[in-house]
């Protein structure tokens, strides 16, 4: 018999033998015994959580999600299985080097272990290892103790998630707002629409660009260092193109916006006067966020709301933003920022300056549910992103799918993320073998102590 059970079972016999069921039920804070039993029996007795333990990490690669995703399953000594994924594009090697820093670890103890791998993650795709991990592991001690993860962040602030959607992009505004109009009649609550530089530039006289530049040299240069800058009547076309959409959305709905191009940072801010008058819910990475002096100067320049944050990992860069005052709004990608509970923390350094925080997220439903679970749990939350709406079989990927009401998610009270693999769905969206062993990755090992 497992010492767990051995020890709930005698709790039970004590308050049996000495004949006070009821007042035994009601020093343990239950109503009454069948109560008592039942709370006892949410624990899961297959588990003893202090045993629990790491004993392997396996990816699976999903594609056409529409964005490629390794998926991350943590196995354990008892039976239970975690899951996680490394953020959208970026390589299952991040996750895959950590297994052996992992194996023998006790998953339940989600921030030691986060704090033993953390110094292996940095900014964007290069954190979706540690990220990933961390997910996992609160998955695991969800199931280990019987509960949801977001009650193990402290408690719900909402058991309804609102969502916000983009659709594909097209080059005509009223086209474009009618692919919004379409996701608002989906339910969808809160809307995304890109453009910018690349919707005009083939139009005469839109854009300044250096003689000769191509695409993919711009796409590679910081914005400060293109060159680009956009002219009157750039800004007039690009103006009308958002008030087609308007004209079809209307103006209630809040509309945010990105991906405006690699143009310097004055051209930023004629842009966002330019769309002072269509109300914009906030523009996001106008310029890279490790410049937050000129992304300030767009915020003191102008009304629209400025956001970054999806690629920034850790609180310290976000704290350093809203101390100087250079955002309205925060957009952490969770499975950049450092995870489940990093993102809290970061939600909740935001919430004590006025800010409030949008999260950005592009992957599975596991992910996905990552980040219903951190929305609950965090009390500046405005909206999560959800960029899979068209495809089909996404939601097949789990089981039970993700539970989604009139553009909200409703964050599930089963134990920790509360979805598990779909392997058949799974296997049909894989480039690869589903879940292959990995005793390539057992005995990776380095020095990796950061202080003599
Ligand atoms: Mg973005």
């Amino acid at each position: 018999m497992k010492p767990t059970l051995e020890a709930l079972l005698g709790r039970r016999s004590f308050i049996k033998q000495a004949g006070m069921a009821a007042a035994g039920a009601s020093a343990l804070g239950f109503a009454t015994q069948a109560d008592a039993e039942a709370a006892l029996g949410q624990v899961n007795t297959s588990s003893k959580p202090s045993d629990l333990k790491i004993t392997d990490v396996r990816v699976a690669q999903l594609v056409d999600a529409p964005m490629r995703v390794p998926l991350i399953r943590i196995d354990t000594n008892q039976g239970l299985t975690g899951w996680g994924e490394v953020r959208d594009g970026g390589s299952p090697t991040y996750a895959l080097m950590l297994k052996s820093r992992l194996v023998g670890e006790n998953p339940c103890n989600v921030d030691k272990v986060f704090r033993g791998i953390k110094q292996f993650g940095f900014h964007a795709r290069q954190a979706g290892g540690v990220c990933g991990i961390e997910m996992a592991c609160w998955d695991l001690a969800g199931k280990a103790f019987g509960v949801p993860v977001y009650q193990m962040l402290g408690g719900q602030f909402r058991d309804r998630v609102r969502l916000y959607a983009d659709t594909t992009q097209s080059p005509d505004g009223t086209e474009a707002g009618r692919r919004l109009k379409e996701r608002m009649d989906r339910g969808i609550t809160y809307l995304k629409v890109d453009f910018g530089i690349e919707l005009i530039r083939d139009i005469p006289e839109a854009l300044s660009v250096p003689i000769g530049q191509t695409v993919r040299e711009r796409s590679r240069t910081m914005h400060p260092f293109t060159g680009v800058e956009i002219t009157d009547k750039g800004i007039e076309l690009l103006e009308e193109y958002v008030g087609k959409i308007r004209d079809v959305i209307g103006m209630e709905i809040p509309l945010s916006s990105d991906h405006f191009g690699h143009i310097g940072v004055n051209s930023c801010i004629k842009l966002a006067r330019a769309m002072e008058k269509w109300n914009l819910a906030w523009m996001e990475d106008m310029v890279p966020w490790q410049f937050g002096t000129l992304m300030k100067m767009i915020k003191d320049e102008t009304t629209v709301p400025i956001l970054t944050g999806e690629d920034i990992y850790l609180k310290e860069d976000f704290v350093k933003l809203i101390d100087m005052g250079a955002v309205d709004a925060i957009h952490p990608d969770l499975a950049s920022a450092g995870g489940i509970l990093e993102t809290k923390k970061i939600g909740d350094y935001a919430m004590e300056h006025g800010v409030p925080m949008a999260m950005h997220f592009a992957g599975s439903p596991f992910s996905f549910m990552a980040n219903v679970h951190c929305a609950s749990a965090t009390e500046n939350f405005i909206a999560l992103e959800h960029h899979s709406l068209d495809v089909p079989w996404w939601n097949d990927l789990v089981t039970p799918h993700p539970e989604i009401v009139d553009g909200f998610a409703v964050a599930p009270d089963r134990p920790g993320l509360g979805v598990e693999a779909n392997p058949e769905v799974i296997k049909e969206h894989i480039e690869g073998e589903y879940f292959a062993p990995t005793p390539e990755w057992d005995h990776e090992r380095s020095w990796d102590r950061l202080w003599s």
